[in-house]
């Protein structure tokens, strides 16, 4: 039996085990029996319900042992547990209590005992499926994360159940913002930034009581940075509690999730030792697995082929062993051996379409800062068709910057520096991306000195527009990708 993402099911594969749906109240129906021959209708009934994949009967691949994964069945269990502990708590008006306490505690148990019978930590322990879920999922994911770069760091049993406690327990005064604010898709600014940053201080006020003050400092300092970028307190280095430098890389690890893999992994390793502590993220980036034993991944030369095992230096680049086209098991290959430098995982088995401005899709990487949402191209990346680029955090740049036009074929910022190396630099790593997932489309803002498709400023900073395109557009243009405006999208 092996765990397959939905993705990458295909007829005449046979159910493992029985598929059963829950519902918001989490009863159980059965969807489809044990034993059961999957055909292109039953596939698309299960990717129509969402469902991040099965368990197969599996006769070739049987020797790949499916490890380091942790069943759906506990996920599922778990989820069910930590919505319990957070509808309680807002049921009865954000008083946390004795059974909550022993809910939790209960948890944090159950989560150590099955996460460090493993010694590795896993990549998107459960998949975002739902969105009503998204937070619960989160928090469990965390928690997983967290225990096992708890273990990994070697501390105590005493301390690692603390920490499970903090991970559990760390957004429960998310529960204390109004909906309005939670939901908002637009930027949040002035009061509605505070009333957010007030989350880590309101959960400490709910459980401080119960807890001990290591958990307590846990939860407060989850969203401190080591460069003192953070909040509520703005700490610096070691005067962050530990547990709050590990939620903090498990945390952002997490949020990450529209991002491809290697995006992640590059995000953690560029601000290791900038915002996140150093050895925890080293120990982290050290540990993930990526790409799951047993797992079907698809290649940068076409083929598909399973993970075998994980290599430690280097997360992206397993042994694998290539599907023959038949389906039957192939060659085995060492993706660090110098030989195969060119074989990429494209990806876990997603069909990328288009690679679109991130900053269309919510993430923070405008020059400024905010944030914007056009739901219709954030709508292709929450269906796997679409993979978002940033050129200019790419080619090196921070947020907040200067905004940047082009002036006479140079990208200028306004205090007239020079910035058309991290352009060129972030073009070329955006055309890179478009390649490797053979992406032939991009969706891109409208405007940008990088991603302008029609129009950019004229470089005078006056808020004048002309006739022209971006960077990464013309290189992407010159590479044969359609560019499409978001105006025109
Ligand atoms: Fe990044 Fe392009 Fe958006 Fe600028 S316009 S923030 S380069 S994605």
């Amino acid at each position: 039996m092996k765990f397959i993402s939905s993705d990458n099911l295909k007829p005449g594969m046979v159910l493992a085990m029985d598929l059963v749906l829950y519902n918001k109240y989490n009863f159980k129906t059965l969807l489809l029996r044990e034993g059961l021959e999957l055909n292109r209708s039953y596939i698309s009934k299960i990717c129509s319900n969402n469902i991040s994949g099965v368990y197969i009967k599996n006769e070739e691949a049987i020797n790949i042992l499916k490890k380091n994964i942790i069943s759906e069945e506990l996920l599922v269990d778990v989820l069910t547990k930590i919505k319990d502990i957070y509808y309680n708590y807002k049921l009865k008006n954000l008083v946390f209590d004795r059974r909550m306490l022993s809910q939790a505690l209960n948890l944090a148990d159950y989560l150590i005992e099955e996460t460090t019978l493993t010694n590795a930590l896993l990549y998107r322990v459960l998949e975002y499926n739902n969105n009503e879920d998204y937070m619960f999922q989160h928090i469990i994911n965390v928690a997983i994360l967290s225990i096992s770069l708890g273990d990994s760091l070697e501390i105590s049993p005493y301390m690692l159940h603390e920490l499970a406690m903090a991970a559990l327990l760390h957004d429960m005064g998310l529960l204390h913002v109004p909906v309005e604010i939670m939901e908002k898709p637009d930027s949040l600014a002035g009061d509605e930034l505070k009333i957010i940053r007030e989350h880590p201080a309101n959960a400490v006020k709910a459980v401080s009581s119960f807890v001990s003050n290591d958990v307590l400092m846990g939860i407060l300092s989850h969203h401190e940075r080591i460069d003192g970028s953070g909040y509520p307190y703005g700490l610096k280095g070691e005067q962050i509690h530990l547990f709050g430098r590990i939620l903090a890389v498990c945390d952002v690890y997490q949020s990450l999730k529209k991002w491809t893999p290697q995006q992640a992994i590059q995000y953690l390793s560029e601000k290791k030792g900038i915002e996140f502590d150093a050895d925890i993220a080293e120990i982290f980036l050290k540990n993930i697995i990526v790409y799951p034993e047993g797992h079907y991944v698809k290649l940068n030369n076409g083929k598909t082929a399973i993970v075998v095992k994980n290599n430690p230096d280097d997360c992206l680049r397993p042994v694998i062993q290539i599907l023959n086209p038949d389906d039957s098991l192939g060659e085995e290959v060492n993706l660090l051996d110098i030989e195969y430098k060119n074989v990429e995982i494209a990806d876990k088995g997603h069909n990328f379409e288009y690679i679109v401005s991130a900053c269309l899709c919510g993430e923070k990487t405008r020059y400024d800062g905010k944030v914007f949402v056009n739901d219709k191209i954030k709508g292709l990346v929450d269906q796997g068709k679409a993979i978002m680029v940033c050129p200019e955090l790419a080619g090196g740049l921070k947020v907040p910057r200067l905004p940047c036009e082009i002036n006479n074929g140079r990208v200028v910022n306004i205090t007239a520096d020079d910035k058309t190396e991290n352009f060129v630099d972030g073009a070329f790593k955006t055309l890179e991306t478009a390649k490797k997932y053979e992406i032939k489309k991009a969706v891109l803002k409208e405007k940008s000195p990088s991603c302008g498709s029609k129009y950019i400023y004229d470089g005078t900073f006056t808020k004048s527009l002309i006739q022209g395109q971006g960077i990464t557009t013309r290189l992407l243009r010159l590479n044969n990708i359609e560019v499409i405006s978001d105006e025109d999208f």
